[in-house]
């Protein structure tokens, strides 16, 4: 069985509710390096979304990508909303026309996010952004279940923020910080990181 839109629908919301659970850890991260919104924007895009599916019920997985893509665009300012906005939107087109979702459709769908980050946001692995989250998950996706192979996405991304730590940003508003940005974590590589995790958590249930 895959993952049908309903079950998309059951990971957005927990994804929501660690957003939410995050939502000062992340402020701080941002306030070291950036200007301390990042988990502000991403509470209130997370809550639209929420917000969005009471009045709109998607009936495939590409159409509940969608919503979250719109949705994160249009009420996440910053460059995560566009960044997050372009990456749902790049795996919502992966997956058109299907009603449910293979282990192997969700690899794809993880790996158009990425490419979609990248292009809209040309930032290269060790930029310390939130590429350096979902590139080692998107590497990492592999396995015969939803479960295993979100579970490893969500192990790489964690990982891979934890080393976002000591790089020196190259890219967004972090980058004006210079050698001083380095010492932290990215705070947009940790929400992609915490997201995955909710999904993984979820497809293991
Ligand atoms: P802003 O920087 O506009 O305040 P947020 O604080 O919401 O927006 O998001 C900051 C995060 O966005 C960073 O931690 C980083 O992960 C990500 N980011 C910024 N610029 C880029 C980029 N060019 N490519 C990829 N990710 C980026
Ligand atoms: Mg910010």
């Amino acid at each position: 069985m895959g993952c049908t839109a309903n079950d998309l629908v059951t990971a957005l919301r927990a994804a929501a509710a660690t957003v939410e659970e995050h939502r000062v850890e992340l402020i701080q991260l941002d306030r070291a390096i950036g200007d301390g919104d990042h988990g502000e924007n991403m509470d209130r895009g997370f809550k639209a979304v929420l917000a969005a599916f009471e009045t709109n019920t998607p009936d495939s997985p590409s159409a509940v990508l969608k919503v979250v893509a719109t949705t994160l665009i249009s009420k996440v300012g910053g460059a995560a909303g566009p960044l997050y906005g372009t990456a749902f939107l790049r795996a919502s087109a992966a997956v058109k026309d299907l009603d449910e979702l293979s282990p192997a459709d969700l690899g794809r769908a993880l790996s158009a996010a990425l490419e979609g980050v990248v292009a809209r946001g040309k930032a290269e692995p060790g930029d310390k952004t939130m590429v350096d989250a979902l590139g080692p998950a998107v590497q990492a996706a592999k396995g015969d279940t939803a479960a295993e192979l979100l579970a490893a996405a969500a192990d790489a991304a964690a990982t891979g923020a934890e080393a976002t730590v000591p790089l020196v940003a190259r890219k967004g508003r972090a980058s004006y910080l210079g050698d001083r940005s380095a010492g932290h974590m990215d705070p947009g590589a940790r929400s992609t990181s915490l997201l995955l995790r909710a999904f993984a958590e979820v497809a293991a249930r």
